[in-house]
């Protein structure tokens, strides 16, 4: 019979109570190690029978709100505080992690978009196999912490549709962004256009699962980091799974704005290569037609630069960071207001 578990390794029992930290095996036989391994870090912290959380953050490796979260949350959880199990896994796409890159440096894949994995395939579609068929099923709940990386800098939102799925789940989805608080959450029509998700694959297993974009930029900021642990906290508390104080300083969750973008005209992009200079911040609401920017050519100082317009009405919820682009790069993201009904 042709094997197809993981070949991935941990020596953490999932069923043992307290809190274990070790590291995944993910095999790696390279020219300076044959039989060598690359140590994913993976905590399992579990008291007795209750709700399973898993919090994974560095699926991007070069966005650190989320991963500097869950290291903060892997040292100050007490298992005595816990009912059930909270899983962390806080650099998911390991060697992009650990090289503050949006994909492996190893083999060049984005783990965002090749769930569900091979359990024999590349490194990091092993590792996608891994989450699908050893933590994902495990779990009730799952939070994947992202932000803009690199290239893209958001306002704090919530992912709280990437996939078509039942209306009871989506209902559940919506409620625990409400419970995480942030100021923006994002429903994204289920036909979008990018799949193999870390989201996607374990809303398919039927896990209440919702995605964050905490900043970015390739930095990490005061005000994302405490919006995005507290937010967790609280979707700790609420689903019973964590019994622990509330920080002296933790502020009440706020409402989520919640947005769309039902098509691709929400999306601004370049349309030529050069030096791009945007004409609108952050949080700015701008108009279809409205100039968003100029991308000019230094190269050939005399020519005039290309202007950029937006091609819908909505609230700039993400900008590019760079200056230098390539024709196809995003430059900006809008989001259109729901009115409650429409999710
Ligand atoms: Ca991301």
């Amino acid at each position: 019979m042709e094997e197809t578990g993981t070949r991935l390794a941990t020596q953490i029992d999932f069923e043992r109570d307290g809190k274990q930290c070790d590291y995944l095996r993910l095999p790696h036989s390279v020219h300076r190690s044959a039989y060598g391994w690359l140590p994913v870090p993976l905590v399992c912290i579990r008291n007795g029978d209750g709700p399973t959380v898993l919090l994974t953050s560095g699926v991007h490796g070069d966005e650190y709100e989320g991963q500097v979260t869950l290291t903060r949350l892997t040292r100050s959880i007490d298992p005595a505080d816990v009912t059930g199990r909270i899983i962390i896994f806080p650099m998911a796409n390991y060697p992009a992690a650990k090289a503050g890159l949006r994909t492996s440096p190893i083999d060049e894949l984005n783990l965002n978009r090749v769930f569900p994995g091979k359990h024999d395939g590349r490194l990091t579609e092993m590792l996608a196999h891994y989450i699908d068929t050893e933590l994902t099923p495990r779990a009730d709940y799952m939070l994947d912490l992202h932000s803009g990386g690199s290239s893209l800098m958001y306002l704090p939102s919530l992912v709280l549709r990437d996939a078509a799925m039942p209306a009871d789940l989506q209902a559940r989805i919506i409620e625990l962004g409400r419970v995480f608080g942030a100021p923006y959450g994002f429903l994204f029509p289920a036909t979008r256009g990018w799949g193999g998700t870390n989201m996607r694959a374990a809303i398919a297993r039927g896990v209440v699962a919702f995605g964050t974009e905490m900043g970015g930029g390739g930095t990490v900021t005061p005000e994302c980091l405490r919006i995005c642990e507290a937010g967790v906290r609280r979707v700790l508390r609420h689903v019973g799974v964590w019994h622990g104080p509330v920080a002296d300083d933790e502020e009440p969750a706020v409402e989520p704005r919640m947005l769309t973008a039902e098509s691709w005209d929400y999306f601004t992009y370049a349309s030529e290569d050069g030096l791009f200079e945007p004409v609108v911040e952050l949080g700015a609401e701008v108009t279809k037609g409205q100039r968003a920017g100029l991308i000019h050519t230094p190269e050939t100082p005399w020519r005039e630069p290309t202007e950029i317009r937006f091609d819908q009405t909505g609230l700039v919820v993400c900008k590019r960071v760079p200056g230098r682009v390539e024709r196809g790069d995003c430059l900006f993201h809008l989001g259109a207001d729901m009115a409650e009904g429409d999710w």
